[in-house]
């Protein structure tokens, strides 16, 4: 794979300040939840519950089939009423468990809080897996298989960046749990056997850095790195490489390093201090078709509709709703998909008429594209069904990025074009 031939950054205006002083706002769902059977590494699960029994906040109610352990929590008090297939935003119909919520969020204790300090680097794993702590920070991979194999691990790094446009959920997150975050990255370093800890934040966050440099000031080999303000720096290839120098072909653990996310780092501490898993979460849900951008709490299953409705609704009849970040969020039809513990953000924006013009080789989006792709190729390729020239221009180590379409001056959506190429190659596989 050719690796950053391209320019790999972009400064993107951010969209910050739409949301990023504000309070966050809790929202509490509606009559039902909505709990989606899926991670991104397994959808088929054990079911746990019977249709009629009651449950509680922290009820297990399923968990994955297969090598990868992924249990699943009840964010709400009620009944489990069923099974339902509903859209998921990964645009492909999946199972949802479906709890009618009796509102009183009566919770159990699900395990007992675990002191990482005496505890093992075994038990810690083994807690990290049945807490069932996944990257929360968008690809949802069970975090515990990082730490397995992890021996003597060179540095921790810990993505506080959030590159994407719009998303403030971390940086609002950030202060208000500054404790629980302290503790998950000792309880993580002890994990990784680290010999350092660095979390990355952006340079045009200076209080933000302050305020991680006081908390860890006393901590030996923990530091607090700015990094700087461009498109894709918080993509774990481009951070990585910003702060080692060194490039890995599949795992970072390759060079020795560890990325995990706030929200994750977070989610881990919240477990061990309360013997509880994540039920709930910080979502942004920021643009110009909102009325009221703002972070939102909210519990796992609640629809979008209803989290649009807490932001004051649309501001016109028509609006692109985004699963994510623009750039790499993925546009959904209807906002009767739900959020789950991967939905960092719902972007809602006016819909703009874009007058794409053919492509006139400019090259742009391979001078950009940070996997080093020639995305214009690739799509070539697809156009042509020829699987092959696909292959062989690795159209399947496109991260859906997004700068091929941002950058591209004929407003041609490459993105959606390269994604094409991948579903082609991937259902070849099958
Ligand atoms: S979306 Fe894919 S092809 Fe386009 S710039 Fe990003 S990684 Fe490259
Ligand atoms: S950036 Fe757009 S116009 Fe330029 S080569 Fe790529 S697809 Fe063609």
């Amino acid at each position: 794979m050719s690796l950053f031939k391209g320019r790999m950054r972009q400064y993107i205006p951010g969209h910050k300040e739409l949301t990023a002083h504000k309070d966050v706002l809790e929202v509490l769902p509606g009559k039902k939840v909505f709990i989606p059977l899926y991670t991104a590494y397994s959808t088929t699960f054990e079911l746990l519950v019977k249709e009629g029994e009651q449950v509680f906040v922290g009820t297990k109610l399923a968990v994955s089939k297969g090598k990868v352990v992924v249990p699943i929590y009840s964010s709400v008090s009620g009944t489990f009423v069923g099974e339902q297939k509903m859209m998921h935003h990964t645009l492909k119909p999946q199972t949802h468990l479906v709890i009618e919520n009796d509102e009183k969020y009566e919770a159990i204790q699900v395990f007992q809080p675990l002191d990482y300090q005496n505890a093992s680097r075994e038990e810690l794993l083994a807690f990290m897996m049945n807490a069932g702590i996944v990257g929360y920070g968008g690809a949802g991979f069970p975090t515990y298989i990082k730490y397995q194999n992890a021996d003597k691990v060179e540095k921790l790094i810990i993505n506080a960046v959030e590159c994407e446009p719009y998303i403030t959920s971390d940086f609002t997150l950030l202060p208000e749990k500054m404790d629980l975050f302290v503790t998950g990255i000792l309880a993580m370093k002890k994990m990784a056997q680290a010999l350092e800890v660095v979390i990355a934040v952006k340079n045009t966050y200076p209080k933000l850095i302050q305020l991680l440099e006081t908390n860890v000031a006393n901590i030996a080999d923990v530091r607090v790195v700015g990094v700087p303000n461009v498109y894709p720096m918080g993509w774990e290839r481009t951070l990585v490489y910003q702060i080692t120098k060194k490039r890995y072909d599949r795992l970072p653990l390759e060079v020795g390093a560890i990325v995990n996310n706030v929200t994750t780092v977070i989610a881990f501490a919240h477990a061990l201090v309360h013997g509880k898993p994540m039920v709930e979460r910080v979502v942004t849900v920021s643009g110009d078709g909102i009325q009221n951008p703002s972070n939102v709490r909210v519990r796992i299953g609640t629809p979008v509709r209803e989290v649009v409705e807490a932001c004051g609704g649309y501001t016109s009849d028509e609006v692109k709703l985004i699963a994510g970040g623009p750039m790499m969020g993925k546009t959904i039809v209807k906002d009767e998909v739900v959020i789950d513990c991967v939905s960092n953000a719902i972007t809602v924006l006016k819909p703009v008429v874009e007058r794409p013009v053919a492509c006139f080789r400019c090259g742009q989006c391979s001078d950009h594209c940070p996997a080093g792709l020639q995305p214009v190729r690739i799509v070539q390729a697809s156009k042509a069904k020829d699987k092959k020239m696909m292959e062989r221009l690795h159209a399947l180590d496109c991260v859906e990025c997004g700068l091929c379409t941002y950058v591209c001056p004929s407003r041609l959506d490459v993105t959606e074009n390269v994604r094409i190429a991948r579903r082609q190659l991937q259902i070849g596989k099958k």
